[in-house]
């Protein structure tokens, strides 16, 4: 009798092999993993049982022989969440094994508070809303991340510290893992972390092993691809960039600080400088996604308006300074702008690519791509589900027979 650690890699291994080399006759995972195929035949049987792979007709072209049925992945009614929260909205992703959205949403949230003790239950309500409508179109919730813009202890799931909400030490993963625990498997990671992630894996610049992700959206946080893994740090907190100081007497910083490359780059900084008028108004509603807080920017650009275009340069010049410390300490050969830097672009890269060349190495700069995302503003709710279906592949008995 094989030990449950050694059943668990095994089904890790065939579920790994067909999801990478497509559908294979069971004779022919054994002959690339080396096990027997008596194994092979009840490895195959679990994960058909838990829905994790189908069985498909014969290669019509197969002339010598019995035409062997052949197994592939299936996973189409295996289900992973992403869940991204941040300061006015909170977004939910549901995409089964395959990539194919089932479930999508984004509200806004906050109203007043966006105190821990007043997000959970709304988290709670959405999750138990997207797993309704998943259940509906006979699908079952495998697996969930929660993206949250802050420092997050993922072994205990608690954020240590979520500047922009306020939370400081917030048991988020204990609390889901209460609700939802007995179902599937919840964690917590950082919403950049998993941007930067989703990049790796199906963004633009998928397969590009050193990688730095940006994301602006209240705040400014930075996700780090090196050698192909997500680079956390000691205590989780590594590609904390936003907080890395740009000015020596500069604003006060959500953290504490003052300098930070936030206090340039930030939603705030953008506001002030390219809709000042507006601004106050603007940081004030919470319940405006910051997609809506960014609207009147673009489209006093449009209009030619001096003070925004003027306001615009100068945030570029800052992404640029910024840019330049980040491709001198991690020599990536891509940058990734998301949140809302790519709806500026246009009036921004100019002064951003001057200053990020005037101000890092040559020899870091050449080397490196500075790219907008192609992901759009739910890269890390995307990331989310990536993360969620990794563990499944790393243990498929996660996934519970299909009843
Ligand atoms: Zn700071």
């Amino acid at each position: 009798m094989e030990h449950l650690h050694v059943r668990r890699h095994n089904l890790s291994l065939v579920l790994r092999l067909l999801s990478s080399h497509g559908p294979r006759s069971r004779a022919g995972v054994a002959e690339v993993t080396g096990l027997t195929r008596a194994t092979v035949s009840s490895l195959v049987a679990d994960l058909i049982e838990r829905g994790l792979v189908k069985e498909v007709g014969p290669k019509s072209d197969q002339r010598l022989g019995r035409p062997a049925t052949l197994v592939q992945l299936d996973g189409s009614r295996v289900v992973t969440m992403g869940i991204e929260l941040d300061v006015g909205f909170i977004s939910v992703l549901c995409n089964d094994l395959a990539g194919t959205t089932v479930y999508q949403r984004r509200r806004p949230v906050g109203g007043a508070s966006m105190a821990f003790a007043d997000l959970l239950p709304v988290i709670v309500r959405e999750m138990r809303r997207a797993i309704a409508a998943v259940e509906a179109a006979d699908g079952r919730v495998a697996g969930a991340t929660v993206a949250v813009p802050g420092i997050v202890d993922m072994d205990r799931g608690v954020v240590r510290r979520a500047p922009n909400l306020g939370w400081l030490d917030a048991p988020l993963g204990e609390r889901l893992r209460d609700e939802f625990g007995a179902t599937f498997p919840v964690s917590v990671d950082n919403e950049a972390n998993l941007s930067a992630l989703a990049e790796y894996r199906v963004g633009a610049s998928a397969g590009v092993a050193h990688l730095v992700y940006i994301l602006a959206v209240n705040g400014v946080g930075g996700g780090v691809v090196v050698d192909g893994e997500v680079f956390r740090g000691v205590s989780g907190a590594a590609g904390e960039v936003g907080h890395m100081t740009v000015q020596s007497k500069g604003a006060r910083c959500a953290c504490g600080s003052t300098g930070c490359w936030e206090t340039t780059i930030g939603l705030r900084a953008l506001l002030y400088d390219a809709v000042p008028d507006l601004a106050p108004g603007l940081l004030r509603d919470s319940r405006l996604s910051p997609e809506a807080k960014v609207a009147p920017v673009i489209t006093r650009a449009r209009a030619n308006n001096p003070i925004a275009i003027r306001g615009l340069r100068k945030f570029g010049r800052w992404l640029g300074v910024g840019l330049s410390n980040v491709v001198d300490s991690f020599n990536p050969e891509v940058i990734v702008l998301g949140g809302f830097l790519p709806s500026v672009a246009e009036w921004t890269m100019g002064e951003t690519l001057k200053a990020f060349h005037e101000n890092s190495m040559p020899e870091t700069a050449a080397a490196c791509r500075v790219e907008l995302t192609t992901l759009g503003f739910t890269a890390g709710a995307l990331g989310g589900t990536l993360l969620a279906s990794e563990r499944l592949f790393a243990d498929p008995t996660l996934v519970p027979p299909l009843g």
